[in-house]
């Protein structure tokens, strides 16, 4: 991909050639000059559609109708346009099936430089794209299909039709859904067993000298697995360009960015300014902290100290729900006279700090409450910190035993805990959320630990109090311009920032 300059003009035949099929294995790289602009919303909005995949992956039976149908619906509200004509190039609704195209193939090799990084990253990166090419495929018209393979060189045999009549009975009895009719009226493919092993293992196929048969319905899965084969290799690739990609000091902010980006609403703005008083805390903890800041507060009133990964996601939360920087001084340093520190030590060492996280010293930036996705993925605790994500950063027994302590049900832990397995951190902490207000459904996607904080207050007070920072919310969600983006320069400015403010916490 080439990064500079104007974007190339490709007409007629080329475009054509470039984007055959509306389904792509991303074989090869775009080599067209792209704009930072469309590079930054290309990566944000696919982003958002492959979080949209993960939380309806972990919210419904995936492939069931219900899934099916909200995906089509969530793909409709976002701005990625991924149903197509086939054979029509012209604009639909203000965007070209060339246009929808070539989204969709940039879109996937940014992520690709973003997600390649670590391990983590890798697995959930090909997991959400293997979920949302899968729904495509599916949605594909049979002849499609077939146009998709050949395109792609997936020359599966298929079986001619006097073996098909042949073999009628074992087919119809190996193969789930499988009718005469439809034998007689689909393709049926040999695949070397091997390459079929998921539906070998799941007893779904007929098996003959070494040969599973594969009716046309089930095809996506080895179609699958070749995707999940080649975009595990191209990423192992892409990480070794890595160096090359990071000495670009307009693309490494961005990429790094974009792999803990967060989408939504910028909880710096303090609507809720000076509504709590500090003897409110102790009980807001156990009512409305998601556990990450419900483990820091109850960590600095046992200890009354905070290491400085600690003090920054804690006070920016704090900071976030609607303390005053003269509540903040006073809550700090009340807590901290309590232990090893003195007044005057506070004063030199901490009180600083706190304004400075305030912006009312170095360069006076209002900070930021962390995401979650920043809170999950960059500086894990170590021994003797309290910082993190409980359901990323604690040990699964240690959370078992601090989901009992604060009474969730048996069954309520094992869902937790079977999410925290799949490594759906933010679900997890959601369905702590349902089961700690008692409600079937949360009705927002977790994003940030300040978000939680506002949705329980509103569900808790009947929407009254934090109704004007719910529809700020809401019309950030709906009008894309005015969501939060990595801009490249705030990207870089917010590092620089944090990088700053941490130097003003000393670490004792
Ligand atoms: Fe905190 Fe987010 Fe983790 Fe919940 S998912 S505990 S809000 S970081």
């Amino acid at each position: 991909m080439q990064f500079s300059g104007r974007r190339k003009k490709l007409v007629g035949s080329s475009q054509n050639d470039l984007y055959e099929h509306c389904l792509q294995f991303y074989g090869q790289p775009p080599l067209e000059n792209i704009s930072l602009t469309e590079f930054e919303t290309f990566a944000v909005e696919r982003l958002k559609l492959l979080k949209t995949v993960e939380n309806l992956g972990v919210s419904c039976v995936k492939n069931s109708e219900q899934y099916i149908k909200k995906l089509d619906a969530e793909i409709l509200s976002l701005n990625f346009p991924l149903k197509a004509e086939l054979g029509e190039q012209k604009v639909q609704g203000g965007i070209s099936e060339y246009e929808k195209r070539r989204k969709d193939h940039i879109s996937h090799f940014i992520l690709r430089l973003a997600y390649c990084q670590t391990e983590d990253l890798r697995r959930w990166f090909i997991q959400q794209e293997m979920d949302l090419f899968r729904y495509r495929f599916n949605d594909l018209h049979s002849k499609h299909k077939t146009d998709f393979l050949h395109k792609n060189n997936l020359k599966y045999e298929t079986v001619s039709a006097e073996e098909k009549k042949n073999l009628q009975d074992k087919l119809i009895a190996s193969s789930y859904g499988l009718s005469g009719t439809k034998v007689e009226e689909h393709d049926v493919y040999k695949v070397p067993f091997q390459d079929a092993l998921d539906l070998v293992r799941t007893r779904k196929v007929y098996l003959l000298a070494g040969n599973a048969y594969i009716p046309h319905h089930e095809i996506v899965t080895i179609v699958l697995n070749d995707f999940r084969t080649r975009l595990s290799k191209a990423l192992a690739m892409t990480a070794r360009s890595l160096p090359a990609v990071h000495s670009d000091e307009r693309l490494q902010p961005l990429l790094s960015h974009l792999s803990h980006a967060y989408v939504g609403q910028d909880y710096s703005i303090q609507k809720n300014i000076g509504k709590i008083s500090l003897e409110q805390i102790d009980a807001l903890s156990g009512k409305s902290f998601p556990l990450c800041m419900r483990h820091l507060h109850k960590a600095l009133r046992e200890n009354h100290h905070l290491r400085h990964g600690g003090r920054m996601q804690y006070g920016l939360f704090l900071k976030g729900i609607g303390l005053t920087l003269e509540q903040a001084l006073q809550f700090w340093r009340s807590e901290f006279v309590k232990g090893k520190v003195d007044a005057d030590k506070f004063d030199k060492a901490y009180a600083y700090s706190v304004r400075h996280m305030f912006g009312k010293e170095g360069k006076r930036t209002d900070y930021t409450p962390y995401s979650c996705m920043k809170v999950i993925l960059s500086n894990p605790p170590s021994q003797g910190d309290y910082h993190g994500c409980p359901f990323r950063h604690s040990d699964p027994e240690l959370l078992k035993q601090k989901l009992q302590n604060y009474k969730v049900s048996p069954s309520g832990i094992n869902q937790i805990l079977e999410l925290v397995k799949g490594m759906h951190y933010q679900l997890a902490c959601q369905k702590y959320f349902e089961l700690t207000h008692n409600v079937e459904d949360a009705g927002f996607s977790l994003n940030h630990p300040n978000q939680y904080f506002t949705e329980s207050q509103k569900l808790l007070s009947g929407g009254r109090d934090i109704k004007k920072e719910v529809d700020t919310s809401q019309r950030s969600q709906e009008n894309p311009a005015s969501v939060t983006r990595p801009s490249q320069a705030n990207s870089k400015q917010a590092r620089e920032e944090m990088g700053d403010l941490d130097s003003f916490f000393q670490d004792e």
